[in-house]
């Protein structure tokens, strides 16, 4: 019998709750038993290679690429987590909404006080992602089906929370794992 499987991206975010997946240290093993892994920079798979069960986004969508991606995961995930507090809210990457984008790229290249940019030109090549005006939580954007919060989420939490979904079980969080300090 195949396994169910399962897809991880990171876009605009920090790679800290990937970093907490990778904690569930020995259970790792386990979930490699349970799942096989598609499109993920866990397993070095860069695209989908068919439908999956459950789709893991770590990360806000700041820009047209991660637009692209955050699709592309509704598209081929029967089921799409935000994992995180940047996927649920945009969280630290979040604070330039607060600034006008053209005010964010002219502190970032013209006048920060680190900046040294003698060509005086913002970088546009077609190549880099087109910022949007700012930084939106995924489910704005697509539909998501569950929320892990936390920056970053225990690992213990995305442990009973995947292997939940993934061996089709009811969701029972302890309190413990809900509460943030
Ligand atoms: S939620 Fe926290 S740990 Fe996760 S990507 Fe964002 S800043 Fe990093």
């Amino acid at each position: 019998m195949s396994k169910p499987k399962i897809a991880t991206t990171a876009l605009t975010s920090c790679f800290g709750c990937h970093m907490s997946i990778l904690d569930i240290d020995d259970l790792l093993l386990k979930l490699i038993e349970l799942v096989d892994f598609d499109k993920s920079p866990i397993a070095d798979i860069k695209d989908f290679t068919g439908p999956v069960d459950v789709g893991i986004i770590e990360g806000g969508i700041s820009n047209d690429e991660n637009l692209e991606v955050a699709r592309d995961f509704r598209k081929h995930c029967k089921v799409l987590v935000s994992l995180g507090e940047c996927a649920i809210q945009g969280n630290i990457p979040a604070m330039r909404n607060t600034v006008p984008l053209k005010e964010c790229l002219e502190v970032a290249y013209l006048s920060g006080p680190t900046v040294e940019n003698p060509s005086g030109r913002i970088p546009d090549d077609p190549d880099i992602p087109m910022l949007m005006n700012k930084v939106y939580p995924v489910h704005e954007l697509v539909k998501v089906d569950y929320f892990i919060p936390g920056c970053p989420p225990p690992a213990e939490t995305i442990w009973e929370i995947l292997s939940s979904l993934l061996l089709g079980k009811e969701i029972d969080l302890s309190y413990t794992m809900l509460k943030k300090d």
